[in-house]
């Protein structure tokens, strides 16, 4: 194949892998560099919601999910002190006002449906165990440096996609190599066996517990084989993502709240912790036959759980711009200009969100009477500019495999 129909994708990620099936399936020959020796990922829930189901059916990978995929009927939001209720989401109908369902699924699991359907592509090469170092971007095109196991190698493409995760070395080498901006919130996560707990929390329900500097939500996933915890905090600690937490550290703002998280948390037996952090939103986020996607160009604090799903929209977007171009620059552009305003939007909201999920004292108070006020009708309408979003998929990619 010609080189200028061949692209570079840095990162096997949830972005990483949409953007080489999307670009597949629009006539490039896609190679993925990731740094990890195997696709595997600590085990963690995450939510899906009808703009990323929408968008993953587009991709031909919402299928293999489905049966691993839980889908919620509700979601519960209470306080988590009182236990209060404060609202009732009907989730169901919510997913066919946006015509894709909320799904409540294990990254892993989306990981591998993503995988398996960048395999079902003889145009998709993914290169594990290979680290992209540098690249320099030709008048003709990219050459990306990488190593594997130690060994120096380059690759050439028409343009390069830096799909490389929150500390993206793509980022750095176009934007200077600033740290991530860290917000004092720690998320404690935990997966346990549905059958060490009582049926309440296998229902298809997502609860979200509010409390004054934390928050927690639980769900089932794994087709109900596991309920997800997430638990998050204010607190300092920065070690290293994904690391395992000891449970006799976690932080006190949850010890007289309600029995049904507690009973959760005690219930946990290992739990991983990871830092939060956010960028603010970048001005251009590329340059020449470079671009970025995901949580390279726009990480966002999970309070909105966007992140994958924006990934997944960007993957779908840079597709249809890069469809049957010439010029890849001009394309990688109109892409980024395209989508920078929703996922600032995004990044935005999701900072706000956390501020209201975590307060204390009378604003907290005054939050609860907002909540049962505008109930479950009104959360999903002032969050509808989210779901009701349709990342349009190039022509030659077919929907409807749902
Ligand atoms: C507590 C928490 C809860 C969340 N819940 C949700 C949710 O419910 N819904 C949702 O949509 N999102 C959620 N997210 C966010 C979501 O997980 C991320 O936004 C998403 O996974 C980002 O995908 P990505 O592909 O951009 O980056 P990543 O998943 O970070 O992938 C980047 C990949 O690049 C590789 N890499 C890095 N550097 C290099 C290099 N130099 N060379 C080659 N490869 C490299 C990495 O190994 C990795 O595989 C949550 C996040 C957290 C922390």
């Amino acid at each position: 194949m010609a080189r200028s129909r061949s692209l570079i994708v840095a990162g096997a990620g949830i972005g990483g892998l949409s953007a080489a099936i999307a670009l597949s399936r629009v006539g490039y020959r896609v190679i993925v560099l990731e740094r990890a020796a195997k696709l595997e990922e600590i085990g963690a829930g995450i939510q899906l919601s009808p703009n990323a189901t929408q968008a993953l059916d587009a991709l031909g990978a919402l299928k293999a999910l489905r049966p691993r995929a839980i889908e919620p009927r509700t979601l519960v939001v209470c306080d988590g002190a009182r236990g209060e209720e404060l609202a009732r989401v009907d989730l169901m109908s919510a997913g066919k006002r946006f015509g894709a369902p909320f799904l409540l699924v294990v990254r892993a699991d989306l990981q591998r449906a993503l995988a398996a359907a960048a395999a079902d592509s003889m145009d998709i090469t993914i290169e594990q165990g290979t680290e992209l170092v540098d690249f320099a971007d030709h008048t003709r095109g990219i050459t990306v440096s990488a190593k594997t196991a130690g060994e120096s190698s380059e690759q050439f493409g028409a343009a390069l996609i830096g799909a490389d995760g929150l500390r993206s070395r793509v980022r750095a080498q176009l934007h200077g190599n600033s740290a991530p901006q860290f917000h004092r919130l720690v998320a404690w996560r935990a997966l346990i066996p549905a059958k060490d707990l009582p049926a309440l929390y296998s229902e298809p329900v997502v609860r979200l517990w509010l409390g004054a500097g934390a928050h927690v939500v639980h769900y089932p996933v794994a087709n109900g084989e596991m309920v997800n915890l997430v638990a998050i905090f204010t607190d300092d600690w920065q070690g290293e993502d994904g690391s395992e937490a000891d449970i006799k550290k976690i932080p006190h703002a949850c010890d007289n709240w309600t029995e049904t998280p507690q009973y959760l948390i005690a219930a946990a037996k290992k739990f991983r912790r990871f830092a939060q952090y956010d960028r603010p939103p970048l001005a251009n986020w590329g340059n020449g036959r470079v671009t970025l996607l995901g949580d390279a160009a726009h990480p966002m604090l999970p309070f909105l759980a966007q992140g994958a799903a924006s990934a997944i929209e960007d993957a779908l977007s840079l597709a249809r711009h890069l469809s049957g171009v010439e010029e890849v620059a001009p394309a990688l552009r109109a892409y980024e200009h395209e989508r920078a305003p929703r996922v600032r939007k995004m990044q935005e909201t999701a900072r706000a969100t956390g501020r209201i999920y975590h307060l204390g004292g009378i604003p907290r108070l005054a939050r609860n009477f907002f909540l049962r006020r505008i109930g479950g009708a009104g959360l999903i309408e002032r969050q509808a500019w989210i779901y009701r979003h349709k990342e349009k998929a190039p022509e030659s990619i077919a929907f409807g495999d749902r």
